[in-house]
């Protein structure tokens, strides 16, 4: 057969298929459970890159049932922010969760998720205090009300799913620490496993948001990755605030003013100002052209940093 034709007719592969209902996936669900299946969950609101497919394949290696969920969460946007225009192909969504997977797509209306509706929707699950009201969910940026979105759907999803592991990208290292913190609190019978965070080759982390980006804002954007690398090269040969100087450097040379750029403890994300003998997490978002980008990097502790 002609390459061309092999080219343009790859070997066909199974969408998966979508549920769109509470009432489906518990049935499906509950089948697996009386064959004593084991269930992962990977949340995501779609537009799938290599990073979503990476907690796919984890959950595949892993479980009997791989459900992904594909939702874009009304919950968590704040008035002014992009729900509405976030990039949306549940076709192409369904192809690469397939191929990468997950057995079944639970993708639901608005009305099937709050069927009451969004302003008469009266039980939110928020993890108060110290973990988002920082950073993100600082009232200035996105605000608590942002977790509280998350955390809110994310419950729902673990009360419809059950599952044995659900899996989260490190990507968004503040709402990781949230749910985990969630689960611990509420005793929510799932364990959390947290992926490290995809690239592109030039180490733009992978995101939907990055469809935002026009081809010169694209170039700049990946000055964000060059300035967690620059953090954590400096701080491990001169301590934290050279190397957040080094990062800052890297973003002013691409026209960047970061919303933030800190470094916090990785699990209680207190503010740190040297490396000792914990995580440490070195975060950062900026605007860059039409998308709001976020990123990080965990700095692990190493005897090099304990003896500096
Ligand atoms: P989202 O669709 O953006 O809500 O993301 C769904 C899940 O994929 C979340 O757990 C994210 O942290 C994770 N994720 C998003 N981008 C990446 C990435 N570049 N690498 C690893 N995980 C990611």
């Amino acid at each position: 057969m002609n390459s061309d034709l092999l080219a343009d007719n790859p070997r066909p592969t199974a969408a998966a298929p979508v549920l769109r209902t509470k009432a489906e996936l518990r049935a499906a669900v509950a089948a697996a459970k009386r064959g004593a299946q084991t269930v992962g969950l990977v949340p995501t609101m779609g537009y799938l890159h290599d990073g979503h497919l990476a907690l796919i394949r984890a959950a595949r290696a892993e479980c009997d049932l791989v459900v992904m969920s594909l939702f874009v969460n009304p919950t968590q946007f704040g008035a002014g922010e992009d729900l509405d225009r976030y990039p949306r192909d549940e076709e192409r969504d369904l192809r690469l969760a397939g191929e990468a997977g997950a057995d079944l797509v639970f993708a639901p209306t608005v009305e099937e998720v709050y069927p009451d509706g969004l302003d008469r929707f009266a039980t939110y699950v928020e993890v108060t205090g110290s973990l988002t009201g920082v950073l993100d969910g600082d009232p200035a940026r996105r605000g608590p009300e942002h977790f509280r979105g998350v955390t809110t759907v994310v419950a729902k999803l673990f009360n419809l799913v059950d599952p044995d592991v659900a899996y989260f990208g490190q990507k968004d290292a503040q709402q990781a620490v949230v749910i985990r913190r969630m689960v611990r609190d509420l005793d929510f019978p799932v364990r959390i496993e947290v992926l490290p965070t995809v690239r592109e080759p030039d180490g733009l982390a992978m995101s939907s948001r990055n469809a935002y980006l026009e081809p010169a804002d694209r170039d700049r954007a990946t000055a964000l990755s060059r300035a967690l690398a620059a953090a954590e090269r400096g701080a491990r040969e001169g301590g934290l605030g050279i190397g957040l100087e080094g990062a800052r450097r890297e973003l002013a040379a691409a026209a960047i003013e970061p919303e933030y750029l800190e470094a916090r403890d990785a699990e209680t994300l207190a503010p740190v100002h040297a490396l000792a003998d914990r995580p440490v997490l070195v975060l950062v978002a900026a605007r860059v052209g039409a998308a709001r980008l976020i990123d990080n990097v965990l700095i692990h502790p190493t005897n090099a940093n304990l003896q500096s």
